[in-house]
């Protein structure tokens, strides 16, 4: 808070980044370490600094901590490292962006500023079905989540039936996850067909665990402390059945943040930003996407964490390249 007060409106910045998980942090590091003095948008109502990651539990894939460590520790963690090097951070969100010339103005809640770079690693947000049982305070992260690659090798899901919501590859991808631990998994889709690729429909169908549901939906979670049936419906029929089930995923799709760039930079037909291949170059010179907003195949921390490590890389070449470092 005390650092508003230091910051002159139209203060110009060599690096802006836009976004505190993974990708943001990491970049921030880099840059920093790099004397490009950045400055990070953490964000304040558009959710929890750190991003997906505050929201998981046990996070046992990042490496370096053999025994595990939680999402919110890990993201302190990297919080930390970013401060460390002098990341100056405002717990703001950016509503606007003006890329049509440089520096670029970034419109915050309270700050507007001017930057001759910028990283924009604002994640993406999972859908989650609005049913009973699955809010805050309810079965969420008590047997709900979305993300089976983060959750599914908790205890409470071992040797347990399992549900996945949705057709797609995703749906299907965790389902196949799922069968490490679970005793069966069902994936429970609306339709009659699923929207996965062919290949990985075929190995859903073949899996000896798995089993589709086709179209039917749930419309409710029920249990004590932690998630323990699933009542189902069949979307033709109208049939309701209530299953037993230990865990619940949500694979609906995510949602990239971008509403704030009002469509300056190029996306694909889902909406997440295009970068050059094997780059974080954006269709705008000395803007860079990093993380989930531009990433719908690997959506891990580890990957978000290095795509934000090369965006900060990029933005340094970029910048000393135009005489600007
Ligand atoms: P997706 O392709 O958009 O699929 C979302 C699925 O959720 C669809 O089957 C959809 O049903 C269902 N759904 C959406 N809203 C729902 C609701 N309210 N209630 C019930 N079901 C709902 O999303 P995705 O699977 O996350 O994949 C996103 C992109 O990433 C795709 O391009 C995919 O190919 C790619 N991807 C690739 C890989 C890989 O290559 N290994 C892995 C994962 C994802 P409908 O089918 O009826 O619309």
């Amino acid at each position: 808070m005390q650092f508003f007060k230091m910051i002159i409106p139209m203060d110009r910045k060599k690096l802006i980044i836009i976004g505190s998980g993974p990708a943001g942090f990491t970049a921030a590091i880099y840059a920093a370490r790099a004397n490009l003095f950045p400055l990070m948008y953490e964000g304040f109502f558009s959710g929890p600094s750190g991003g997906q990651l505050m929201t998981t539990t046990e996070v046992e894939n990042f490496p370096g901590f053999p025994s595990g460590i939680t999402g919110p520790e890990l993201m302190n963690a990297m919080r930390k490292q970013a401060e460390r090097f002098q990341t100056q951070i405002l717990t703001e969100d950016v509503d606007e962006v003006d890329l049509r010339e440089r520096p670029f103005k970034v419109k915050g809640r309270k700050t507007t500023l001017l930057a001759d770079s910028l990283i924009v690693a604002t994640g993406a947000t999972a859908k989650r079905l609005q049913i009973p049982g699955a809010g805050e305070g309810e079965f969420w992260q008590r047997g709900v989540t979305a993300c089976a690659v983060c959750d599914g090798a908790m205890p409470i899901f071992r040797g347990q039936e399992l549900y996945v919501i949705g057709g797609g590859d995703t749906a299907v991808e965790e389902a196949i996850f799922l069968t490490k631990y679970g005793s069966k998994v069902y994936i429970v889709h609306r339709r009659g067909e699923l929207r996965a690729s062919k290949i990985m429909a075929k190995h859903a169908m073949e899996h000896p665990k798995i089993e589709i549901l086709w179209d039917t939906v749930c419309t409710k979670i029920d249990g004590k402390d932690v998630v323990e049936s699933v009542t189902l419906q069949n979307v033709k029929t109208k049939e309701e059945v209530t299953k037993k089930g230990a865990g619940v995923f949500f694979a609906i799709g995510h949602t990239p943040n971008t509403a704030f760039l009002k469509g300056q930079l190029q996306t694909d037909e889902q909406g997440y930003l295009v970068v050059k291949p094997g780059s974080t170059y954006t269709n705008i010179e000395g803007v860079f996407a990093a993380g989930d907003v531009q990433d719908k195949v690997y959506r891990q921390a580890i990957s978000a964490a290095g795509s934000g490590c090369m965006a900060a890389l990029d933005a340094e070449r970029w910048l000393t390249a135009n005489g600007q470092s």
